[in-house]
């Protein structure tokens, strides 16, 4: 019944006849070909049987458990520390590290559905495609304040692992998980939670509940279906799960990054709209539907589907669709919605797609040819009764603009063009107010739950980033989602360095052989002052005669480094050299992306509104300025190496210093661009980062089919390469892998200087003496370990097998 004691029961009585045949054959259908199973023979044939039943039960995973921590203990007989010193679960140590044999490892033991490797405090998770048994509360229980050691790898010990260094050293903490998109970082995300909830014993049962649905809902209004992953996130996520200073879950918080608002309006080929666009269209009644969110079922609206008209019929009554959207419905109402905040949020939803049929026809007079009108009131009348505004100013709203010029108010027309990009621009701000605008309701509907806690409260934090994305043409919105990949990178190659150089200064050994693939000048291209690549783009845009050619030119001319080039033959095009690849960008509607721009008038008329809800998305400014913890970041970044500080404060400081020069403007939503935000917004995640101790997972998408048990090989192999998963078992294989105390060295590797009777004594000294007979070269002594390279415990593995 209890795993652990069943562990070491079974070590004890079989593990000795079953590790070499497991070593030999790493299978677990050929462990219950075992005879020892099969025919239960040997002294407990109790134990035997309730083996042979608990690998069937457990679907295998009991197994390989066992097998690992048997391993993994420590065993006096010396002869068997050779077996110990190479548990496989952790790729540094594995004795070759060149990538063909990482690689086959992995293909190894993915074959055998062990999803989680690490490598050392890294988690890496292939995506398994299918369903895996190892979620489950049994699975929770097991993974609960252990050492690492105990159990195989897996996304509940990272969890588990950030709860206890909160616990333990009062620390918030932070996950971080990374990968392509597809890669299974979003599962990644929700099984964190899951197992989070679990250990933070949340005994409010209804908060509980609560924390559990936030997911769930935000996707609904920030995942779409993509060519690459049905469930994609279209935004980053930062999730924060409040503890008690004892540990037990008190709330979450929610910030979202960069939402990918261009979705609304235009899609893809072959990608669809947010989803909730179709629960809503499958999952309303069918009267409601018409006559109170008027939305006929027959015809498709523009922004849905402009392509197919059939698949219109396939959406309504999609079934999945439908139990999807009682689903929202349920995490609406756990959460804490009110009936009214919903029905609000699918008149806006539905008033979206209503805007996306207004047409427009010139009207060509003969002194005006720059005029538009909106021929079929139909839709315009729809959207602006959803909107509770009156659909004449809408109508004028939409095809003409105010200007001032000289204290002279002047009314000008919109062309065809003109009121066709202010109309599509009302409806990305309508739904990007209206995705912020739930997530800050959540954030407040679960704070409420957390009152006169939260000021001595800790949080595990989980960075669910929008992964590194190269397509055929690239254009702003990849080049924010690559930009920000590039920050988190560069957080990871800090950490992993630090972490590295730490070990090497504590023990006073040489600190400058870790060397890593800095991705700093990039960083600097981009976001350096006032000639960073963002700063140009945001000067740029404050042009309004500014076109893409000049854009290009102002980037030519001013970003110097080996990172940025201009293509000769493809026009209005950038190159860029990420950590991750080569990106082209095109520069196409850059600036108008960038400036975000929705005009006052629009504005103006949608402030009119009766609808509580819209009153207060266009009332203030949106509040969403971000904070910086001045104190809190400096302070903590103390652990970090020197550049690091460096480069975090100069950032820090000149935003701050930004903000407290133009407090308006920084608070002003419609005055930043894109680009000053999403600056903004890096800060604030990094400032969240380095405040709390990391932890890595690195998802992998074994194949680009979607396939089950397929390992695609280079596939893998590019994806390590770039996440620096090869670089940092380089940079142990270029440094000292292998730091073992002297103590552990001596025991292990005394036979080969001195004999079997002798047992020397454990000393510096010693450990000499054995590194000297068996002629290594190019080690190093620390204060209390002795320093290898990663051949030499080959090397001395080698020696040890001839003494024996
Ligand atoms: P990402 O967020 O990295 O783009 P997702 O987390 O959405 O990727 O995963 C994509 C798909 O892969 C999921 O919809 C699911 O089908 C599958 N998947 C990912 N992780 C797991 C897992 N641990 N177990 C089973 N299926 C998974
Ligand atoms: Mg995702």
């Amino acid at each position: 019944r209890n795993p652990d004691q069943w562990c070491r029961s079974f070590c004890h009585f079989i593990g000795q006849c079953l590790i070499k045949d497991f070593e030999a054959r790493p299978s677990v259908t050929h462990l219950l070909e075992h005879p020892f199973i099969k025919q239960a023979h040997g002294k407990d044939v109790a134990l035997s049987q309730q083996l042979a039943t608990l690998i069937r039960e457990q679907q295998n995973v009991g197994i390989i458990m066992s097998l690992a921590s048997y391993r993994h203990e420590r065993i006096n007989t010396r002869k068997t520390l050779i077996i110990e010193s190479c548990p496989d679960d952790d790729l540094v140590n594995l004795e070759f590290l060149d990538e063909e044999t990482i690689i086959s490892h992995l293909q190894k033991r993915y074959d055998e559905l062990q999803v989680y490797t690490y490598v050392g405090d890294i988690l890496i998770a292939l995506n398994p495609f299918q369903n895996l048994s190892i979620y489950s509360p049994q699975f929770s229980k097991l993974y609960h304040g252990v050492k690492r050691a105990d159990n195989p790898p897996h996304i509940f010990a990272t969890a588990d692992a950030a709860y206890q260094g909160m616990v333990t050293f009062c620390k918030d903490q932070c996950i971080i998980i990374s990968g392509e998109s597809g890669a299974g970082k979003t599962e990644s995300a929700h099984l964190i939670v899951q197992h989070l909830t679990f250990l933070g014993k949340a005994n409010n049962r209804t908060l509980r509940e609560k924390i559990l649905q936030v997911n769930p809902l935000v996707e609904a209004f920030g995942n779409a279906c993509t060519a690459i992953n049905d469930n994609s996130s279209r935004f980053g996520k930062y999730l924060e799960m409040k503890f008690t200073p004892t540990g037990a879950v008190m709330g979450a918080k929610i910030s979202e990054y960069l939402l990918e608002k261009s979705r609304v309006i235009k899609q893809a080929a072959g990608e669809k709209n947010f989803h909730i666009f179709y629960y809503i269209y499958a999952g309303l009644y069918h009267e409601d539907k018409l006559k109170n969110y008027r939305l006929p079922d027959k015809t498709p609206p523009r922004y849905i589907d402009s392509q197919h008209c059939k698949v219109m019929q396939d959406i309504v009554s999609s079934k999945l669709y439908k139990e999807q959207f009682d689903a929202i419905q349920d995490c609406f109402r756990i959460i804490g919605f009110t009936e009214e905040e919903v029905n609000s949020v699918y008149r806006i939803l539905s008033a979206i797609l209503n805007t996306g049929n207004i047409e427009f026809t010139a009207i060509t007079s003969q002194h005006q040819t720059d005029k538009s009108e909106v021929p079929n009131s139909e839709a315009l009348e729809n959207a602006a009764s959803l909107l509770s505004i009156g659909s004449e100013e809408l109508q004028e709203a939409l095809t003409s603009h105010c200007v001032v010029t000289r204290g002279e108010t002047i009314i000008r027309t919109n062309t065809v063009d003109k009121a066709t990009d202010v109309r599509d621009a009302m409806s990305k701000a309508l739904y990007g107010r209206l995705f912020s605008w739930i997530v800050n309701r959540i954030n407040s509907l679960l704070a409420r739950q957390a009152k006169g806690e939260q000021k001595n409260g800790m949080n595990v934090g989980i960075l669910d980033i929008f992964g590194f994305e190269n397509f055929k043409k690239n254009s702003f919105e990849q080049l924010c989602i690559n930009i920000a990949n590039e920050q988190i990178q560069f957080y990871f190659n800090q950490h992993i360095f630090a972490l590295e150089q730490m070990e090497y200064q504590s023990e006073g050994v040489d600190a400058s052989l870790v060397e890593y693939e800095d991705n700093r000048p990039i960083l600097d291209m981009f976001l350096q002052k006032p000639m960073g690549l963002l700063s140009l783009l945001d000067e740029e845009s404050r042009f309004p005669q500014a076109t893409d050619q000049t854009l290009v030119d102002k980037f030519e001319d001013n970003l110097r480094c080996k990172y940025f080039w201009i293509p000769k033959r493809v026009e209005l095009c950038f190159g860029i050299q990420h950590y991750a690849g080569k990106v082209l960008y095109n520069v196409n509607g850059f600036l108008e992306k960038n400036r975000d721009t929705l005009p006052a008038d629009i504005v103006v008329v949608l402030r009119t509104s009766e609808n509580k809800l819209l009153q207060q998305l266009f009332s203030s400014p949106l509040t969403k300025t971000v904070m910086l913890p001045m104190q809190s970041v400096s302070r903590c970044l103390a652990c970090f190496c020197v550049q690091y500080v460096h480069f975090v404060n100069a950032c820090v400081q000149v935003d701050t210093m930004e903000m407290m020069r133009h407090p308006e403007e920084t608070t002003n939503m419609r005055r930043q661009t894109v680009a000053s935000y999403f600056r903004y917004s890096l800060m604030d995640l990094l400032s969240k980062m380095v405040v709390g101790q990391p932890h890595f997972v690195r998802c992998i998408k074994p194949n680009d089919d979607r396939q089950a048990l397929r390992f695609n090989k280079d596939r893998v192999m590019v994806q390590l390469r770039y996440t620096g998963i090869l670089e940092t078992v380089n940079i142990r294989r270029q440094g000292y892998s292998h730091r073992i105390l002297f103590e552990d060295f001596v025991n292990r590797y005394y036979y080969l200087a001195f004999r079997a009777h002798q047992m020397p004594e454990i000393s510096k000294e010693n450990a000499v003496a054995i590194l000297k007979q068996a002629k290594l070269e190019k080690w190093v002594l620390g204060k209390t370990k002795v320093f290898l390279k990663y051949y030499h415990v080959e090397q001395l593995n080698l020696l040890l097998r001839e003494v024996i």
